[in-house]
């Protein structure tokens, strides 16, 4: 998509949406659910990292008061007494802190990565439900890989913002702030030479952060470019296609070209990390010298301001501060890579669902769904979502004569389709007979006019109950790579299995089945490729027997199919059209011969209509095409125009 502008207000690679407050708002709301457990994660992290500060007192106090604390010349051997009552209480207090801030550790981290997966979990499911109604039109305009790598990638990449990035922000500001009161109460003024630098590394960090953010973000999308590649080019049709046009070379190359961007990438994005972190440790192991060259210089001008104890407890708290300053210092670039992430994912669930339930919208079961079709003076134009036209101003406006491109696909057609008539839709390649089809089931909608089922406006029905009474066989058989009876189980999940063989009898392709070792457990292969052409065929009308829609919307297949197996899915055919309203693209002569009504299709008007009979005697288009073909026994013709035809199996059934 990259360099295209926008589809479907997706950004491209020039046009990132600038994260604000909203964002936030919307990160934040991901966690409401969770509200409890982030707040107990919340408070063991302060609880844990404030009992970090005390473990440097207590040397301190160690130091001081239980070993040093008498003074010299007490004890036996003339040096400092120590008190080893308080010692023991001492000990036994730095003993106790780290064992309490592991357990407690634990379940932080076993509750903080419950919520970041849970969020995750949310997230990939309300994505996957969002995209499952977008429209067609989003799918025919977006990458499949793209869309794999926000569900998978991105999702996945928000996991560690959660529980690694949002903990360590909250436990690193407890710590940093502790561990300065306390180095403050022992010495101020060390204090100050310690943070003396702070402002060296906040502009080493904004540079820092601004080349991590970028990198960060080409990151993100070369791994979908990489997704998007792989997906395309090792689907089995990618594959295919590679093959036969002895192109792997060159797809190989295109891989290794994105995979080399990607590891580039990677490689400089750790590095400045790396680098990052190598200035900001070398800083922290260098200051303790420092500290005690100053402590010295003190105690040289004879002030008693600093105690061993203090010395030692104030490079302690010191060295605690590296990791805590270090990944702080950072936080701005990993919030907004983080946030980058969500908003990727908010990107795509913030994408119109067009084509959605009217409000009012009405449920018919599909038993009472008679099955009447009308298009009522519908023009339909693919580029646009429809709100984003302009209402045509007139049809003389607009381009319409042979040979200048069409502004519309669809321009005013209006037919009528009684209750299981078989209606036929004939005409030359591209006239716009597919995208009729489409609009019936809703898969785009009409800027203007509308589609009826039985006197209702399409947009009315409810889209499950539309579901529910449209069944559709289209030229490419779509299966899913798991068992045959599942396959037909998707056309009615509670069909029983005399159902399921009925089915598969009145679509000729039980015996086929039956010869399988298998059976019906037979697992296809993706998109049923183990499968032939013909085989393939009958196993979608079975599905669509088994689903008994009310409606039929044929695609009858051009694809050659040998005489047998031709005759096989036409008989196949006969009984999924009986008793359904059924609407065929033509390509059959058997099916044009047995039409109630034939509509000629050309360049998105319809331009003749009637029996077979009634148009033949007309001797316009239709009888052209069909004495063409006839005539010259061609698999595909050409019309007078010379626009290829699409109607070439009429003339092989009929001639063979
Ligand atoms: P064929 O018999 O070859 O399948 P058809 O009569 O079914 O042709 P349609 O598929 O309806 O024709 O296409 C009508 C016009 O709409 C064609 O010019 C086609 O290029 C265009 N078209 C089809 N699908 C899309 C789409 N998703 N986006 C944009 N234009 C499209």
């Amino acid at each position: 998509m990259r360099g295209h502008g926008r589809f479907f207000g997706i950004p491209t690679e020039t046009d990132a949406r600038p994260i604000g407050k909203h964002t936030i708002r919307r990160v934040i709301s991901t966690f409401a659910p969770y509200r409890r457990r982030v707040g107990l994660v919340g408070l063991a992290i302060v609880v844990t990292s404030g009992l970090g500060v005390v473990n440097p007192l207590l040397i301190k106090a160690v130091f001081d008061n239980a070993l040093f604390g008498s003074p010299p010349g007490v004890c036996a051997g003339g040096g400092p007494c120590p008190d080893l009552g308080l010692l023991y209480r001492y000990v036994a207090l730095m003993v106790a802190i780290p064992i309490v801030t592991g357990v407690i550790g634990i379940g932080q981290t076993y509750l903080a990565n419950n919520v970041g997966l849970s969020v995750m979990q949310d997230l990939r499911n309300r994505l996957y439900e969002h995209l499952q109604y977008m429209p067609l039109r989003f799918f025919t305009t977006t990458r499949t890989g793209e869309i794999q790598s926000r569900l998978a990638n991105d999702v996945g990449g928000v996991q560690t913002v959660v529980t690694d990035t949002t903990s360590n922000i909250l436990a690193n500001v407890v710590v940093i702030a502790s561990t300065l009161i306390a180095m403050t109460v022992l010495s101020w003024q060390l204090t100050v030479l310690s943070l003396a630098l702070m402002p060296l590394f906040l502009w080493l960090t904004v540079k820092v952060g601004r080349a991590r953010r970028e990198v960060a973000t080409n990151t993100q999308k070369t791994l979908a470019d990489l997704t998007a590649v792989t997906e395309e080019t090792l689907s089995v049709s990618g594959i295919l296609l590679s093959k036969s046009f002895g192109r792997q070379r060159h797809e190989i190359d295109r891989f290794r070209g994105e995979n080399t961007r990607l590891t580039g990438l990677q490689i400089r994005q750790t590095m400045i990390g790396r680098s990052f972190f190598a200035v900001v440790g070398t800083f922290f192991s260098i200051t303790p010298a420092l500290v005690y060259l100053v402590a010295g210089w003190v105690l040289s001008n004879g002030s008693d301001a600093l105690t061993a104890g203090d010395i030692v407890a104030f490079t302690t708290l010191q060295s605690r501060l590296f990791f805590p300053i270090g990944s702080m210092l950072q936080v701005s670039t990993e919030i907004h890579s983080s946030l980058a992430l969500f908003d990727r994912i908010f990107e795509y669930l913030d994408l119109k669902q067009e084509i959605a339930d009217a409000p009012d919208a009405v449920r018919i079961p599909p038993t009472e769904v008679r099955g009447s079709v009308a298009f009522r003076n519908v023009w339909f134009r693919y580029d646009t979502p429809p709100e984003e036209r302009p209402t045509p101003v007139s049809p003389t406006d607009l381009a319409t004569a042979n040979g200048v491109p069409r502004d519309w696909t669809l321009e005013g057609i209006s037919l009528e389709i009684e209750p299981g008539q078989l209606a036929a839709l004939v005409g030359p390649s591209g006239a716009g007979k597919t995208t009729i089809t489409y609009l019936v089931p809703r898969l785009y909608d009409v800027q203007r006019g509308n589609v009826e089922i039985d006197g209702l406006d399409v947009r009315k029905l409810a889209l499950e109950s539309l579901g529910d009474s449209i069944g559709v066989v289209t030229q490419e058989t779509y299966l899913f790579h798991t068992t045959i009876r599942r396959n037909l189980l998707y056309g009615k999940p509670t069909a029983s299995l005399e159902e399921l063989e009925a089915a598969a009898l009145a679509a000729n392709i039980h015996e086929r089945i039956a010869e399988l070792p298998e059976g019906y457990d037979t697992i296809v292969g993706e998109r049923g490729y183990k499968l032939s052409g013909g085989e393939k065929q009958r196993l979608a009308i079975a599905r669509v027997i088994l689903k008994d829609p009310r409606i039929l919307i044929l695609d009858e297949a051009t694809s050659s199919l040998d005489t047998r197996s031709e005759r096989l899915v036409q008989a196949a055919l006969e009984p999924l059209m009986t008793g359904r309203t059924t609407i065929a693209i033509a390509h059959r002569l058997s099916t044009i011969l047995s039409a109630d009504v034939i509509f000629v299709v050309e360049r998105g008007k319809i331009v003749e209509r009637g029996t077979h009979d009634e148009l033949l005697e007309r001797g316009g288009l239709y009888a052209r095409l069909y004495d063409q073909q006839f005539r010259g026994g061609l698999v595909q013709a050409e019309c007078e125009d010379g626009v290829v035809l699409s109607t070439g199996e009429v003339v092989r059934t009929g001639s063979g």
